[in-house]
């Protein structure tokens, strides 16, 4: 595989050099832009593999320039935001982006979201998306006959359940908010249907999972939203 290109977007000069740093020292390739506009002019000039986007930006916001991205590109995009910014964070996923890192964040955790991306990129461009049968680790599911099978057995499930994880499939690897989820599945985003997505995302972890309490298929991130991990 060849070298991926990074663009980071980051104003912080310190932070975007602790990440170019990283990143040269793991064999990626980056380009770097300060500003919101330079951003969107690299993402269109060099058509990076990967966008590493701080949301707070001197000249337009971060929520923006994915918007901006998105109406030309698919490029997996991940967000870096403050922790206080956690509302940043879910208008940015909603806006588009992939997943997020929150700062102050290790060169671990940058490392492990670049690999999921990837990951995230290699199912695109296999285009597993398109296909009728979905497999991830023991998981199966057959969109054609509408069944979803757990190592060869049958999941019993609720139409809504059903829903949810062919939701979270199709976007495997990408963190969905409760608002996106909820849309998708009542078309409505009320407080009471975040409410009721936890109960029925309970109900599908408990057929899904062996052990819910520590789920190996469906992430949880409190207060923002659930993400179907790819399984090895
Ligand atoms: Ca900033």
């Amino acid at each position: 595989m060849s070298k991926l290109q990074i663009l980071v977007v980051e104003d912080d000069a310190p932070v975007r050099n602790l990440i170019t740093t990283t990143l040269k020292a793991h064999d990626y390739r980056y380009i770097t832009a300060a500003t919101g506009e330079g951003a969107v002019m690299e993402a269109a000039s060099h058509n990076p593999d990967i966008l590493l986007l701080d949301l707070g930006l001197p000249d337009i916001d971060g929520v923006e320039v994915i918007r901006r991205i998105r109406s030309w590109s698919n490029v997996p995009i991940i967000v870096i935001s403050a922790r206080s910014e956690d509302t940043d964070k879910i208008s940015a996923l909603d806006a588009g982006a992939d997943d997020y890192l929150t700062k102050p964040f290790s060169v671990e955790e940058l490392l492990a979201r670049l690999r999921v991306t990837q990951r995230r990129l290699a199912l695109m461009q296999g285009s597993n998306a398109q296909k009728a049968v979905y497999e991830n680790g023991q998981l199966r599911i057959d969109y054609a006959s509408g069944c979803a099978f757990l190592a060869g057995e049958e999941l019993h499930l609720t139409p809504i359940e059903y829903k949810l994880l062919c939701l979270l499939a199709q976007n495997t690897g990408k963190v969905l908010t409760h608002s996106f989820i909820t849309q998708s599945i009542w078309g409505s985003s009320w407080d009471n249907d975040v409410a009721s997505l936890r109960v029925f995302m309970a109900t599908l972890r408990k057929k899904l999972e062996s052990t819910p309490d520590s789920p190996q298929y469906i992430q949880t991130h409190i207060g923002i939203g659930y993400r179907m991990v790819k399984v090895e």
